[in-house]
């Protein structure tokens, strides 16, 4: 079922009453997800698909377990190109208020600091960023550049590592 997504939440009453949020949002809301400067990304359009769920674990930390599904347009920075990344994320954050808490969560949650409400649309937010890779292309066998000149000029270059390991060899 699908609900209309609170616009501002206080993670830890949520965590309290065990409430799941489910509903959609779209891209163009997100401010610091916008094609420039991000070259990587060619356009924001489409709507992400919000699945969270608040609640205490066994060891009482209060947590936000999520999953984001949605397609990103990208330019592939093989052949320049836009391509469409589909994106389903899960993310698992610590309800934390000091630093000192965030310190000693267990390696399986990343520290989310809270101070009283928050904007959902910010949290969902920063996941999102983090699903964008750093360097976007084509599958391998889907790039139009794959069977360019230049693709196969790289191909033929030499590693780096390779080169690196050579020079480290004794001679
Ligand atoms: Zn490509």
């Amino acid at each position: 079922m699908l609900e209309q997504l609170p616009v501002v939440i206080e993670p830890l009453r949520l965590a309290e009453a065990g409430r799941q949020l489910h509903g959609r949002l779209p891209l163009a809301e997100f401010k610091r997800l916008k094609p420039a400067p991000a070259p990587a990304l060619h356009e924001v359009r489409g709507e992400v698909e919000v699945d969270l769920e608040f609640g205490k674990d066994e060891l009482h930390i209060a947590y936000l377990r999520g999953r984001l599904r949605t397609r990103l347009q990208l330019i592939c920075q093989r052949c320049l190109q836009p391509m469409a990344l589909p994106v389903d994320e899960k993310f698992a954050l610590g309800l934390v208020t000091t630093d000192e808490a965030a310190e000693q969560l267990p390696a399986d949650y990343e520290p989310l600091m809270v101070s009283g409400p928050m904007e959902l649309a910010e949290i969902i937010e920063d996941e999102l960023i983090l699903a964008v890779p750093f360097v976007p292309m084509h599958p391998v066998g889907q790039c139009p550049a794959q069977g360019g000149q230049e693709g196969r000029l790289k191909d033929k270059a030499p590693h780096p590592f390779a080169v690196l390991a050579r020079l480290k060899k004794p001679q």
